[in-house]
Parts: C-alpha cells; sequence; structure tokens
C-alpha cells in the first residue's frame, strides 16, 4: 500500500501557501489550499490540496472527509464561473504524489482531444508551448483574483461547518 512520502511535493506547496510563496495561491479553506496550476495549457486548471498528509480519501474521518469534498467541490464551481468551460473534469489520482490532492480541469471542445482526459494531451517539456502556458503570476493574478472572487462568493452562500 502507497504511504506518505518523505519529500512529499503537496506538503511543499501547503508550506508555500501557508509562507505566502506559492506563486498560483487562490485561497486557505478549512481542509485545504486552492491553487492555479503549474502548467496553465487547460487555462484555470486548479488545484485543491488536502492540509491533511492522508494517502486515501477513506483515512479521513467522515466530518473532515465530507468537508474536504464540499470545499473541494466550492473550488470547482469557483474555477467553473470564472472561465465557464464546456466541462470540468475533477480528478483524485496521487499516483506519483501520494498525498490527497484535486485536480480542477476546465474542458473545452477546441482541446487537442476533448473526450480524453487531460493526461497524455499536455505539451511536451522543453518546447515553446510548454514555456508558454507555464503559470505566470503577471499574467494569471487577474485569473487567481476572478477564481478566488468567485469562491468568496460561494461561500459566503454556502452553509460552513462539518454538521450542516
Ligand atoms: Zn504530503
Amino acid at each position: 500500500m502507497a504511504g506518505h512520502q518523505q519529500e512529499c511535493e503537496i506538503c511543499k506547496r501547503v508550506a508555500e501557501c501557508r509562507a505566502g510563496k506559492h506563486p498560483g495561491f487562490i485561497a486557505e479553506l478549512e481542509t485545504g489550499f486552492a491553487v492555479l496550476g503549474d502548467s496553465q495549457q487547460f487555462r484555470g486548471y486548479t488545484l485543491f490540496l488536502s492540509k491533511t498528509p492522508a494517502t486515501e480519501l477513506h483515512q479521513l474521518a467522515r466530518a473532515a472527509r465530507v468537508r474536504f469534498i464540499e470545499e473541494m467541490t466550492q473550488v470547482a464551481e469557483a474555477v467553473h464561473n470564472a472561465v465557464r468551460p464546456h466541462k470540468l473534469n475533477c480528478e483524485s489520482l496521487g499516483n506519483v504524489v501520494h498525498h490527497i490532492h484535486w485536480h480542477i480541469f476546465p474542458r473545452r471542445k477546441t482541446d487537442p482531444d476533448p473526450l480524453a482526459p487531460v493526461w497524455g494531451q499536455m505539451h511536451k517539456e522543453g518546447t515553446s508551448e510548454y514555456a508558454s502556458t507555464r503559470l505566470d503570476p503577471a499574467r494569471d493574478a487577474e485569473l487567481i483574483e476572478t477564481i478566488r472572487t468567485e469562491l468568496t462568493k460561494i461561500r459566503k452562500a454556502a452553509p460552513t461547518g462539518a454538521a450542516n
């Protein structure tokens, strides 16, 4: 069974968020951090990183699990409202990094293969397409702000706390 890794990339990103040093930081929620993805090939790609370094969803206590899924859904809705995609892909895989995190990919009919998962259609490292779609704090500041504003609206309208 895969366990949480010593040199964990998600723990590193969570620490950057806490230190105010993550270039894609969108918002801190009760159970995790929303950050813009390193690649913006799928414009608006956002991650929701669990504060708890668990490997699998079922390892979270029920109330925390429900809260985590609720907050991930709020982040997904904010991304949807910000970029108005054709479809959203929300994925929790963790094959490489064994610390729960959600990938939220806005999908468009103009994607290289709109019917397939994003994996396999990402630009290859070292190409100009890869470089031009990397997270750029200056170019992406407005996008980050738009997602944050949408998230704030959604969270104001939503019931809070695990009991709700
Ligand atoms: Zn971790």
